[in-house]
């Protein structure tokens, strides 16, 4: 490859990027860092009908979260741009001129109700050579009458003049060479009068080629557009520097039949999105951020949709990814979106992170929990984490599995007040208070020895002691090493609820 990689990740601004979107954005971001090449992020809003307010801010803000990083781009600038196409009408307009002038488009005025009635009148129509010459364009009309409508101020567009029985071969480094016919092909419509705008097919080609843009990365779903642009390129007579493509598998839903959609994780409960989405006056998408997601575990997850690394790893970094990524390993068949292993990822990416940090985002769940987090030191609240962060796939399960550390417990399970609360508990408890008060070291290691010494003395039954215990303590018999919880808690804490425990805790 003695060609400079340049790729571009090419949004349409029509709603919040999908998650398919993303894992194309993440590819090309992959490939381009493994070749100490450029990404490129191009808006493509030439849709004006399609465009939807804070959509962009949107692409940016989820890439930025993720780590995708961008090297040119609407924020970024570069040597390349304007990277939003709406700020390129001058560059498309000179561009059709060029197709028109070599002949290699048309102008044409069919209104839609005109293109209506044909598509009435004739079966399957498609405006292309064999119906060209019926149809009302600058190859049926004579010159001055489309000098006329024009200066008339008609609308028009302009479309590509395909010619028929042609071998249009798309070599693509995934499926590879991809053949079909022209004249299955219509005269795509390339610019519209009525916004002075291109559509996407010319956009798009033009700029990649004008980026310089070496591989094409994109979803499978543009696979149908890509003769189309072969086409284009060679009507330019770009052909030689044409970039090569790559249609990367569609994201299937979970069990395999057919595309994912939103509202796939709508009824299985996950995301699509990787942020969550407030569209105006409209229903809020969740995404994996505001979902408990680190950007780590979904960036990780997403890449192993339809590539692996050709050995048995499961967990990569962003560098690991792009050291082993590369097109050999992609499948060309759909990924099945296995949400289940996102979170298998995430629940391995929170036990990865420092005790410290998981703390730090533990805190605005005590906080949306009732408790300030000012109330304990960052010690306190990391040693706590640290101690049932095996259990949790997301921060938020934290509160479930630590929120004893942090408010003595208002109820008993019940069943476990049934299996483990007797007559004699009452009195076995306050014994146990004894023996705890007694302590002068209340550490794990010299208070489980202690206490455990003394249910054997006494001749007690271990587990209906020591799981009474945890029940006034913990609110339930679950949770980590007993002893663990009580250091953390303190003597006058442990010894303070085993005595509302007594007090409250009524056997049935
Ligand atoms: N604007 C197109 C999209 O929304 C870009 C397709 C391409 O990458 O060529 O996905």
């Amino acid at each position: 490859m003695d060609r400079k990689v340049r790729v571009r990740f090419a949004p349409s601004p029509t709603g919040p990027l999908h998650i398919g979107g993303v894992r194309t954005a993440l590819y090309n971001y992959l490939f381009a860092r493994k070749h100490g090449g450029d990404m490129i992020l191009r808006i493509e809003d030439t849709d004006s009908h399609r465009f939807v307010p804070g959509a962009e801010d949107y692409i940016n803000e989820a890439l930025a979260w993720l780590g995708i990083g961008i090297d040119e781009g609407v924020r970024e600038g570069g040597a390349y741009g304007p990277y939003k196409q709406s700020e390129r009408r001058d560059i498309y307009r000179e561009h059709v001129k060029m197709l028109l002038d070599a002949g290699k488009a048309y102008i044409a005025f069919d209104t839609p109700a005109e293109l209506e009635a044909k598509r009435g009148e004739i079966a399957n129509f498609q405006y292309d050579a064999s119906t060209r010459d019926s149809m009302r364009n600058s190859l049926s009309l004579p010159a001055e009458e489309v000098k006329r409508l024009i200066d008339e101020g008609a609308q028009y567009v302009v479309r590509f003049k395909i010619e028929p029985g042609i071998d249009v071969v798309v070599n693509d480094l995934l499926r590879g060479e991809v053949k079909i016919n022209s004249s299955v092909l219509d005269d795509k419509v390339l610019y519209k009068s009525s916004d002075d705008l291109p559509t996407y097919h010319l956009a798009n080609i033009v700029d990649d080629h004008l980026m310089e843009v070496s591989h094409v990365i994109r979803g499978e779903e543009w696979l149908p557009s890509a003769p189309l642009h072969v086409l284009l390129y060679e009507a330019f007579g770009w052909s030689d520097t044409a970039p090569s493509f790559v249609h990367l598998p569609l994201l299937l839903k979970p069990d395999g039949k057919g595309k994912l959609s939103k509202r796939d994780g709508d009824r299985l409960g996950f995301p699509v999105f990787p942020l969550e989405w407030h569209p105006e006056g409209g229903e809020v998408s969740s995404g994996y951020r505001e979902s408990g997601y680190l950007p780590e575990a979904v960036v990780n997850f997403l890449a192993l949709l339809g590539w692996n690394p050709g050995d048995d790893s499961e967990i990569m970094s962003m560098d690991e990814l792009i050291e082993k990524f590369d097109f050999g390993h992609c499948s060309k068949s759909g990924a099945k979106f296995d949400f289940e292993k996102g979170r298998w990822f995430n629940h391995e990416y929170l036990q990865k992170l420092p005790d410290e940090r998981l703390a730090a985002l533990f805190k605005p769940v005590l906080e949306a929990n009732g408790v300030n987090p000012a109330d304990f030191s960052d010690e306190y609240i990391a040693a706590a984490t640290g101690m049932v962060k095996g259990r949790i796939y997301f921060v938020k399960d934290l509160w479930d599995q630590a929120k004893f550390f942090f408010k003595a417990p208002d109820a008993y399970n019940p069943k476990d007040v049934k299996k483990r609360w007797s007559e004699d508990t009452p009195r076995i408890m306050g014994e146990l208070v004894e023996v705890l008060a007694a302590m002068d070291d209340f550490s794990s290691k010299a208070a489980e020895p202690v206490v455990l010494d003394w249910i054997a003395s006494k001749g007690y039954h271990l587990g209906n002691v020591m799981n009474a215990f945890r029940l006034t303590v913990v609110g339930e018999c679950k949770g980590p090493h007993m002893f663990d919880i009580t250091e953390l808690l303190g003597k006058d804490e442990t010894i303070s609820r085993i005595k509302k425990g007594v007090e409250s805790i009524k056997p049935e």
